[in-house]
């Protein structure tokens, strides 16, 4: 800058200006260890030293600048005090960015606009000082002209600059917590500050330069004001960055994959797992119906109709879907759980959704496993029902045939004896009265010779029926040997035992047997030898089954005497 010479006596000494700039170089490397060592180096804090490290640039520079008299170095310094303070846009946008939780708007595509212009701002800076930058005059260091790189390079730093105020001013609009409000303030305070001091410096240095001496380090105090509110901005307020490092933390230790969307469908939020479901990036569009309706679902029928509904109102969507685990042909198939919620307004107006994938083809298989168990063990337990009710009947049918006579269909003797055994012993300790009727069929052998044995069998059989038609539900008849048969008659007294032999005798006698030849049937008589004990006295029972025999003897003996009596009679015996 041209020297005033009516100021002249006022600047003595100006050379104490470079120590400004010093000063301010040495306050911010300060202020970059300090952040460095004072903070957890999350994405925000890397933002913030790229950051800080291209405000650094200016005083340092300045301050070199004017350290030498060498006319190239003074112009390269300037130049790269300069190229820094371009970058220093990017770097203020990059920050707020990061700071107000919107570093999805950093995609690789808007990086690329805002990166490629800003650098080769920097580069033109750096390489053409002379042509375009400063119109230096005869190559001294103090003076200078701004040539119209000079303004694109303004121009740039405030379309930087109103794009980060745009950008905290709706993050301040968007109303998260008091802190994070605090936070983003101050960081807007400290940009300010800078553009303030910014302009102060244009205005004293080169607007109005010849009414001013040469005041260095303007612009450099309002950046070391603007690191400091920065500084303290991400320093004091630190809680927000761990909260987001531990919501960052949770998201990635999650095992399901999660998935914030905003009301447009951007990618707010994917953690990691979500990677093995979907190849997004926060930044990205997503259609979550689109994907809904092109996806299987668990059921086999298409998403359709769901994907459409969720689309269309604020409702919570729950679908299972069958996913490939890789592209590849053959991968295994993944059952995934998707649930997305809306997040919505006080005023019901849909903000965005939460999505989150959860994998849950281990349970779908182990509920198909156990189905599968589950209808094998129903099969195996019909088809032991089915052997059950077989043995059952088989049991039924061994049993019959080993308690009865074949032939007849009457008790067979082991029947009765077993029976009889533990029951007359009981009979006579408590004094119940009961009687045994053996009776035998006359002259047997002769209906056989006359009339075969096939006709004998039929006498056998009929003879047997009408007895046991004749007889109570209690009684006991039995096939006692070939054409011989005994009857046991429980609490039956003498009296009854013996007018019911008389009866079987009428009976057997009125009852005719077909012998098959058209017209003849015969009828056949009985004898009846019957036994009735009462009041028999217990104590003589030493063996029930000599007992039982001895009945049997006494039955038999009347019977042999009722045979000697001339048959179809009956012979009573009495044991007291
Ligand atoms: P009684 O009046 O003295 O009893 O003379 P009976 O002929 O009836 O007596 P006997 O003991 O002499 O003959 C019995 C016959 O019964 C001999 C045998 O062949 C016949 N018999 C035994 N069991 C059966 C059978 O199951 N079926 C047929 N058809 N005959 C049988
Ligand atoms: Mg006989
Ligand atoms: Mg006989």
């Amino acid at each position: 800058m041209e020297d005033n010479g009516t100021m002249q006596g006022w600047v003595k000494g100006l050379e104490s200006w470079i120590w400004i700039d010093f000063s301010v170089s040495v306050f911010m490397l300060g202020l970059f260890f300090y952040i460095f060592i004072h903070n957890p180096i999350t994405r925000l804090h890397k933002a913030y030293l790229v950051f800080h490290f291209f405000m650094l640039l200016w005083p340092l520079s300045q301050f070199l600048l004017q350290t030498t008299t060498i006319v190239q170095y003074q112009l390269l310094f300037r130049s790269i005090s300069y190229a820094g303070l371009s970058l220093q846009g990017l770097g203020w946008l990059v920050f707020v960015c990061f700071l107000t939780g919107r570093s999805y708007l950093l995609t690789r595509l808007t990086l690329a606009l805002l990166a490629g212009p800003t650098a080769l701002l920097a580069a033109l800076v750096l390489a053409e000082p002379r042509q375009f930058f400063l119109l230096s005059g005869d190559g001294a260091g103090a003076v200078q002209r701004f040539g119209p790189l000079s303004w694109a390079l303004l121009a740039q730093l405030m379309l930087m600059a109103g794009l980060s105020i745009a950008c905290i001013l709706s993050a301040l609009r968007a109303g998260t917590t008091l802190r994070h409000r605090k936070q983003v303030g101050m960081a807007l305070k400290g940009l300010l500050l800078f553009l303030l001091f910014g302009w102060l410096d244009l205005l004293v240095n080169v607007v109005y330069d010849s009414r001013f001496p040469d005041i260095s380090g303007i612009s450099s105090v309002g950046l070391a004001l603007t690191a400091l509110y920065f500084c303290v901005s991400i320093d004091r307020y630190r809680v927000f960055d761990i909260v987001r490092i531990a919501q960052q933390d949770i998201a990635d230790s999650m095992s399901a994959g999660l998935l914030v969307l905003d009301a447009e469908g951007t990618v707010l939020e994917a953690n990691r797992s979500l990677q093995r479901y979907l190849s997004v990036q926060s930044g990205d569009r997503f259609d979550l119906g689109a994907f809904l309706r092109s996806q299987k679902r668990s059921s086999g029928e298409t998403a359709a109709e769901l994907g459409r509904a969720g689309e269309a109102v604020a409702e919570p969507i729950l679908q299972e879907l069958v996913l490939s685990a890789s592209d590849l042909p053959g991968a295994p198939l993944l059952h995934v759980q998707v649930h997305a919620s809306p997040i919505v307004s006080g005023e019901r107006e849909l903000l965005g959704r939460v999505v989150t994938f959860q994998d849950v083809s281990e349970i779908r298989q182990l509920v198909e496993e156990k189905h599968r168990q589950n209808e094998m063990l129903q099969l195996r337990n019909r088809e032991l029902v089915q052997i059950q009710e077989e043995l059952f009947r088989a049991n039924l049918k061994l049993e019959e045939m080993a308690t009865t006579d074949s032939l007849t269909g009457c008790y067979n003797r082991r029947f009765l004896m077993q029976r009889l055994e533990q029951e007359v012993v009981a009979n006579v300790r408590y004094r119940i009265p009961f009687a045994i009727i053996l009776f035998d069929i006359d002259h047997f052998k002769g209906i056989n010779d006359r009339h075969g044995h096939l006709v004998g069998d039929e006498v056998l059989l009929e003879t047997a029926t009408a007895v046991k038609g004749m007889l109570r539900r209690s009684d006991v008849l039995a096939r006692y040997g070939g054409e011989e048969f005994a009857v046991y008659l429980p609490h039956t007294t003498r009296l009854q035992a013996e007018r019911l032999a008389e009866r079987l005798k009428i009976g057997v006698e009125a009852n005719r047997v077909a012998t098959g030849r058209p017209g003849l049937t015969l009828s056949i008589t009985i004898s009846l030898g019957v036994l009735s004990v009462e009041n028999e006295s217990p104590l003589g029972i030493k063996d029930p089954k000599a007992y039982l025999r001895e009945l049997f003897e006494e039955a038999d003996a009347a019977l042999y005497e009722a045979k000697g009596n001339g048959r179809n009679c009956m012979v009573g015996r009495r044991r007291a």
